[in-house]
């Protein structure tokens, strides 16, 4: 008798989750109209890292719409917003917030034209050159679905807003500020980033390994400043700055591995006013990838060592300063947790539309999540226009990449697919 009881309540579960997933994709379109309009607010109104302050306050007052139990102001402008459902697992999604300092050149009759002075006082541009405001107004159409749907699932849904991604310390500022304490610790983490490396409509999955750690590092190189006419009276650090540089390539080249994965890149040099004048320092900024954590150190160390050696043969009258900053370890997909959602991501939204993906060199925050704890995956969403994108494959040129000025996602069926891919997934977690 229980167990005809039991079976029959099986069945019945069974049919209303069946129900709930089988009219999904008209459910996404219900609410695609308020999606597009948050989506469209955001990009015309990005805002850079650590000053999320309208954009958060927008998140927060839409998921307070929909009867979410609101926090903000967690590690900064962070948002946390719980909808409890009832016993069961916690499963976090999670959002950035931030935009670039990029001149958005996109052509759309709502790009940004935002200016503001970032930290250092200089007049930037603003764009959501990196699709976060896709994440959100994404995050917020899951969000309405997940409240209308809630008699198909059961447990807590997470979501957060998490601030200053691109100087990748949002998230390690939201575990300090107690988002795993104060806020139930989620038994999973899940997360999409758009990209034009796979066309809208499809998502992508990496097991393991699937973006590298990020460090930056900042190093000074002291000189003596003279004239440019007698540099015998001088010690040039654009010339030490120049043999750094150059030494610094072969740290992948000469002692790394060839088949572990590095890339070193000095992305900004500075130093001096005018040709006729040797200044006395010049700065180097670096971005440093990796995805194990000895060829990590090795890297770093190797910087160090290589940046004091050439100050040394220069003869620079003291040592650079080299400092370490805005690092994040590597992305770690739990294989167990991608494989569960690629399998009901597949069969909601056909098996063509999720693909596998290799790893990609950027890096991503979300991984302090898995560091802490939580199993945690991060899927990639499609954003490129279907037909650019084949022609771009057949012509082999690339598509404007995130942090482009051109990068320009296929935004209606990107929100759409992101929306029915987050559903799906957490439906599936909260079941
Ligand atoms: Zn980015
Ligand atoms: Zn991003």
């Amino acid at each position: 008798m229980n167990i005809l009881r039991l079976a029959l309540l099986g069945v019945v579960l069974n049919i209303s989750c069946l129900a709930a997933t089988a009219d999904l994709p008209a459910q996404v379109n219900s609410v695609y109209p308020k999606v597009q309009q948050l989506y469209i607010d955001l990009h015309q109104h990005p805002e850079l890292s650590q000053h999320e302050t309208q954009t958060a306050a927008k998140l927060a007052e839409a998921l307070r719409g929909l009867g979410y139990d609101v926090t903000t102001g967690v590690g900064g402008t962070g948002v946390v917003a719980l909808l409890r459902n009832g016993p069961g697992p916690t499963v976090m999604l999670r959002t950035e917030l931030d935009a670039l300092p990029v001149e958005e050149k996109t052509g759309w009759t709502f790009a940004s034209r935002v200016h503001t002075t970032d930290d250092s006082g200089a007049d930037v541009p603003v764009m959501h050159a990196c699709g976060h405001d896709i994440h959100m107004a994404a995050l917020y159409g899951t969000a309405a679905l997940m409240a209308r749907n809630r008699q198909s699932w059961h447990g807590t849904l997470m979501l957060i807003g998490q601030p200053d991604e691109e100087k990748v310390g949002g998230a390690r500022a939201m575990l300090k500020d107690g988002l795993f304490t104060r806020f139930p610790k989620p038994d999973i983490a899940f997360a999409v980033h758009d990209t034009n490396n796979f066309p809208a409509g499809q998502i992508a999955f990496t097991p393991g390994y699937a973006l590298t750690s990020s460090d930056g590092v900042d190093i000074t190189i002291y000189g003596k400043g003279g004239h440019g006419a007698m540099p015998q009276a001088t010690v040039d650090p654009i010339v030490i700055a120049a043999c750094t540089v150059l030494t610094l390539q072969t740290i992948v080249s000469r002692e790394i591995n060839p088949q572990d994965a590095a890339v070193i890149t000095v992305g900004s040099i500075h130093g001096g006013t005018k040709r006729n004048i040797i200044p006395d320092q010049v700065k180097l900024e670096l971005t440093v990838r990796s995805y194990k954590p000895e060829v990590r150190q090795h890297l770093l160390d190797a910087i160090a060592r290589i940046a004091r050696a050439e100050s040394e043969a220069g003869n620079a009258p003291r040592p650079p300063d080299v400092k370490f900053m805005e690092s994040t370890p590597a992305q770690y997909n739990d294989p167990k947790l991608v494989d569960r959602i690629a399998a009901s991501l597949r069969q909601q939204m056909g098996a063509e539309n999720v693909v596998l993906s290799p790893p990609w060199t950027p890096s991503e925050d979300f991984s302090e999540f898995g560091k802490a704890g939580v199993p945690s995956a991060m899927f990639w969403l499609g954003a490129a226009n279907p037909a650019k994108f084949e022609e771009a494959q057949k012509t082999g040129n690339s598509l404007p990449s995130n942090h482009s000025p051109l990068f320009a996602p296929d935004y209606n069926p990107t929100l759409h697919t992101a929306v029915l891919a987050e559903t799906t997934a957490l439906m599936d977690l909260l079941k």
